[in-house]
């Protein structure tokens, strides 16, 4: 059966290290791409009603392709919609590079 947590985690894990990877100046075509990459993986993503939520929330805050860093806290700006839903605690968005690229800083 389809584990809903291990899917998300692992799904985060790779939505933030592409976001971290993004290009810090995209060209045109990349940014297209990136917007068509985030609106198809919206419609395919396995959990349903997961899906369905995503899909209106990024209808209301459209994808900011203009910059790795833009992407990086938009996707964790996505992801803390999901947190406060599930009473997860937010993340804070100026250490997602941090996290997700550089290594945490000690
Ligand atoms: P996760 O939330 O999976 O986080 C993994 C790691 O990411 C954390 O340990 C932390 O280091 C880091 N992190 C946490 N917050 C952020 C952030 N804001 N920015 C950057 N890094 C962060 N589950 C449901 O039950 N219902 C849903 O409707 C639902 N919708 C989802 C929609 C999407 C698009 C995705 C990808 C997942 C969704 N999930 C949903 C799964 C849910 O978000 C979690 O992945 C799952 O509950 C497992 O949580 P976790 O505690 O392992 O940490």
């Amino acid at each position: 059966p389809l584990d809903i947590q291990e899917l998300g985690s692992n799904t985060w894990s790779f939505l933030h290290t592409m976001a971290a990877y993004y290009p810090e100046k995209p060209n045109e075509q990349e940014k297209k791409d990136m917007t068509k990459f985030i609106d198809l993986f919206s419609k395919f993503y396995p959990c349903e009603h997961c899906a369905l939520d995503f899909q209106h929330s990024i209808k209301k805050k459209k994808p900011d392709v203009q910059s790795r860093y833009s992407l990086s806290d938009w996707f964790c700006q996505q992801h803390n919609i999901v947190n406060r839903k599930l009473s997860k605690p937010e993340f804070d968005c100026s250490k997602v590079l941090e996290r997700w690229r550089d290594g945490w800083k000690d």
